[in-house]
């Protein structure tokens, strides 16, 4: 068969060769027929107790997590749970039966497309891709109904030998991606899912390579076609010729080989060739990725995203986690850190994190209530955040970081309540760090543009360029409609962030970026020539900047920056980017001649 290309969307990099082994989706083949009056009880039967299968199957997946499976995993598994207690599934494909006489696969089915198609109708991108999980869910009940539960074969990884079967479906649920776990599959490609899709968030935890979005890939992959996914691209090579075969596992041991060979650099300090020495902090969700932030020598936690302990919460009866419950998570972060500083971000909900899906009301929900706005408009819930932070302080060094503050009220207040918190602790006779260290995001073009307000303040500030890029270009980061939009190059965008940089510099305040820009090399050494001493990223990426930090000489960045930072036109400005990529410091040359 002649090799063939399909593109979609890359979610989870690194490449992945191996044999397509097929997921069947049970609802393309689904028997449809009409029942007699007699067995209308039978055949509704026969759907309840497949319901109340997957409901038992669904608790078994989430008793069975293991411990150190992704913190979103569990919640996932629980959405699937609701949707199927909810009437739209488990009653009406029931009534279905009962005044159509359709068979129990057919009702079901029927149901599914109509939810589906209602879905299709929503205009916020997130919700819109949730119908991924009533189709996952329904999956599942077909699978009980026909007796196709899901095979996957047991392949391993004998004695490092790469894992060599790439999993092709329709559309994967997070319950079902557990079996991924362990390196056992090469990696996975889907027919559905976005950049923001489950599946995908999961993948990228279990660093496996993926590509979703193919659209057809599931009816134009057969059986045992030998592939390879390009996770960075986002491209799936079906059947490659021997010649890109070979580039391909070349490639693929280079960059394992390079991924052994950085576990090397945990310990080296990260200083630039002129002796720059550089922070390289981790981004967290929870207290125990604190481990993996350990693992690979990070500095401390330069961002916590604190709204991983409210989010999730179905079954909870509090909305919110107690004081005592977040004083809790928070301690053990900052005592499992051992001394390093933890930064932690006060709750940013809003947006594409909503505390409750079904409260969410604005039209623009990126541009709502979000954040800093949101606690301030709920200063009892703000108050015992703070107080937990706060406490956890007494035990070892944290630094409170407030998200999407754009006015100078807006600090001020948030100064206050945290005056008021240390003066309940006070009265309390609870320990806490007096000199606690308050920061704020700088990801609202506005706060970027009148920064002496923030230096005037407060003690450090952290560029949160994923927003400020979604802001400053007006892309909403989760609609793959303007993805292509979304431009860390764009001038104003270099701008802002030199000019954040420079300004924090001047005032002698830290500066840090926690984006994902910070967590990509191909943006350290622009980073790094803006001035930025501080990085924050995703524990995964932190040995890869270290390395480029390692190979940067400052003074040759800098002089390079200013002229991406001068040119306009995109050329110019893609040309002075690959000079600065391969500017290569005297060291460095030197130590390459002596290698050789
Ligand atoms: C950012 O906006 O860059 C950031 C780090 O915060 P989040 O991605 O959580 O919005
Ligand atoms: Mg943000």
């Amino acid at each position: 068969m002649a090799s063939f290309t399909l593109h979609g969307i890359p979610v989870s990099q690194g490449i992945a060769i191996g044999r397509a082994h097929l997921l069947a989706a049970a609802a393309l083949d689904v028997k449809h027929y009409l029942i007699a009056d007699e067995q209308v009880e039978a055949e509704v039967e026969r759907l309840r107790s497949a319901i109340a299968a997957v409901h038992q199957e669904l608790l078994v997946i989430r008793s069975d997590l293991p411990k150190d499976a992704p913190p979103e995993l569990g919640a996932f598994i629980d959405v699937h749970g609701l949707i199927l207690s909810d009437p739209m599934l488990a009653e009406v494909p029931l009534n279905i039966i009962r005044h159509r006489y359709y068979n129990a696969e057919w009702a079901l089915v029927t149901q599914i497309d109509e939810l589906s198609a209602q879905f299709d109708e929503i205009e916020d991108p997130y919700l819109r891709e949730r119908k991924a999980d009533i189709q996952q869910v329904g999956e599942r009940v077909l699978k009980v109904l026909t007796g196709t539960a899901i095979t996957l074969p047991a392949a391993g990884t004998a004695d490092g030998v790469p894992a060599s079967i790439v999993v092709v479906a329709h559309d994967i649920s997070p319950a079902d991606m557990l079996q991924f776990r362990d390196g056992a599959f090469a990696g996975f490609v889907t027919d559905l899912g976005g950049q923001n899709s489950h599946t995908a968030i999961v993948a990228r935890s279990l660093d496996i390579p993926a590509a979703v979005g193919m659209n057809d890939a599931s009816t134009l992959i057969k059986q045992d076609d030998m592939l390879i996914i390009d996770g960075d691209a986002g491209v799936v090579i079906v059947d490659p010729s021997p010649l890109v075969l070979a580039q391909y596992r070349a490639r693929q041991e280079r960059m394992l080989r390079d991924r052994k060979k950085l576990g090397r650099l945990k310990k080296t300090p990260a200083i630039t060739q002129d002796g720059t020495e550089i922070k390289l902090l981790a981004n967290i969700e929870l207290p125990a990725d604190s481990a993996a932030a350990l693992e690979a020598g990070a500095n401390g936690v330069g961002l916590f995203r604190s709204e991983f302990l409210f989010l999730g919460r179905a079954g909870h009866l509090e909305k919110f986690p107690s004081e005592d419950e977040q004083f809790e998570s928070y301690r053990q972060a900052v005592v499992a850190m051992k001394g390093r500083p933890v930064t932690i971000r006060t709750l940013d909900v809003g947006a594409d994190k909503p505390l409750d899906e079904d409260e969410q009301t604005s039209l623009n929900p990126a541009l709502g209530l979000r954040a800093i706005r949101y606690c301030l408009s709920e200063p009892q819930m703000f108050l015992t955040q703070l107080r937990a932070i706060l406490r956890a302080s007494a035990f070892g060094p944290i630094k409170l970081l407030v998200p999407m503050m754009a006015h100078a009220f807006e600090i001020d207040q948030t100064l206050a309540l945290i005056g008021q918190a240390k003066e309940q602790l006070r009265q309390r006779k609870q320990k806490f760090d007096e000199q606690i260290l308050v920061g704020a995001m700088i990801e609202i073009p506005a706060a970027a543009l009148a920064l002496p307000i923030f230096i005037k303040r407060l003690d450090f500030l952290s560029i949160g360029t994923n927003d400020l890029i979604q802001y400053t270009l007006a892309i909403d980061r989760v609609d793959h409609e303007v993805a292509h939009l979304y431009n860390p190059l764009h001038p104003a965008i270099l701008y802002l962030l030199s000019s954040v940089i420079s300004m924090g510099r001047k005032a002698g305040i830290p500066v840090s970026v926690c984006g994902e820009m910070a967590g990509d090399v191909k943006w350290t050494r622009l980073l790094l020539g803006m001035g930025l001493l501080e990085f924050s990223m995703h524990p995964a990426q932190l040995l890869s900047v270290k390395q480029e930090i390692l190979n940067s000489d400052l003074t040759l960045l800098e002089p390079q920056v200013k002229k991406v930072l001068r040119a306009t036109e995109a050329s110019a400005i893609a040309a002075a980017m690959e000079q600065l990529q391969t500017l290569t410091s005297e060291v460095e040359v030197k130590l390459t001649a002596r290698r050789r």
